[in-house]
């Protein structure tokens, strides 16, 4: 009896090593990942790309939303779900949120100076929950929109359902500062949050972003159908455009044109793309006006 219980705490104690050496290794991965994200922010080195956002009707190019890219030099590109909840967790994310503002800006007023039929193009922005924690984003938006001499209008920020929960006081502070600069509000990634629609009647918001989930779950149920209609006419009520995320299909567009969506964006128009080749898309693409 004692040799087998002997053996089970060495098979335990095993197990405590194996979970703290794993533990281990992922604190020394998140750190070493910190220590790299900061290095490439003091050096300028992400990527912004940028995915077009087009009408439903007509498919016509109305704007872009930036997404990060990090281009790691050992690890490959590291998609921004991996850095960006890190940015948070450590505080780069106000650094890497004022880049990220900085040059959206700076592209959309490179391409209305090209184009001029760009001169009603959009620029969606993701912020998340700590850059409105700190003091200084609506400042910071403001300066880069004086900067770049660019219509407060043609900034879109888009927060989640979750960034406005967390601190709501606060955060419906900060975005009706925002809309008194003339800049408009996006939900995104709407539908998988809170769903208490009723909260939505009383929040400073323009646009909402219809979740890909429910957009990529057209094929298979009728359920997402509903689920879709639902949230197009709820945004009509409220006076709000609606934009579907994740259009992958023909047949999801043709689904999303019969519920009169407005907008869309997804993999079936582009991928998300760099600086050059956004432009040639403007080049080439249709404008809305
Ligand atoms: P999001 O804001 O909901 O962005 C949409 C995501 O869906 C992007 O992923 C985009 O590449 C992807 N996507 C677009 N169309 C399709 C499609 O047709 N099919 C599929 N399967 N995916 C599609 P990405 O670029 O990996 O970004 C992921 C998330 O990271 C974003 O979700 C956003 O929450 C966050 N993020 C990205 N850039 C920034 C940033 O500059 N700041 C902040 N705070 N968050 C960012
Ligand atoms: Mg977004
Ligand atoms: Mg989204
Ligand atoms: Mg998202």
């Amino acid at each position: 009896d004692a040799d087998i219980a002997m053996y089970r705490a060495k098979q335990q104690g095993k197990g405590i090593m194996l979970f703290d050496a794993h533990m281990h290794q992922e604190l020394v991965e998140s750190l070493s990942l910190e220590m790299d994200l900061r290095e490439v922010l003091e050096r300028d080195g992400l990527l912004l790309f940028y995915q077009p956002i087009v009408s439903v009707a007509e498919e016509r190019l109305e704007g872009f939303e930036a997404l990060v890219r990090w281009n790691h030099p050992l690890r490959g590109m590291i998609p921004p779900d991996r850095f960006i909840p890190l940015a948070e967790e450590t505080g780069l994310i106000i650094d890497l949120g004022k880049w990220v503002i900085s040059e959206a800006c700076r592209s959309l007023k490179l391409w209305q100076e090209i184009y001029p039929k760009a001169a009603q193009l959009t620029m969606n922005v993701n912020v998340s929950i700590r850059q409105f924690a700190t003091p200084g984003l609506v400042e910071h938006i403001s300066e880069v929109l004086q900067l770049n001499k660019l219509a407060p209008a043609c900034l879109k920020i888009e927060v989640t359902e979750s960034v406005i929960m967390q601190d709501k006081a606060h955060v419906v502070g900060e975005l009706n500062r925002l809309r008194a600069l003339g800049v408009q509000i996006a939900i995104d990634d709407f539908g998988t949050g809170y769903s208490s629609l009723s909260y939505l009647q009383n929040m400073p918001i323009d646009h909402l972003k219809i979740d890909r989930s429910f957009i990529s779950g057209f094929q298979e149920s009728q359920e997402n159908d509903q689920i879709v209609r639902s949230i197009i006419s709820l945004a009509r009520s409220l006076g709000l455009s609606v934009i579907a995320e994740g259009v992958e299909t023909r047949g999801q567009l043709e689904k999303l044109r019969a519920l009169q969506c407005d907008k869309a964006q997804g993999f079936m128009f582009s991928r998300p793309v760099d600086e050059k080749k956004a432009r040639e898309i403007i080049g080439t693409s249709q404008l809305s006006i």
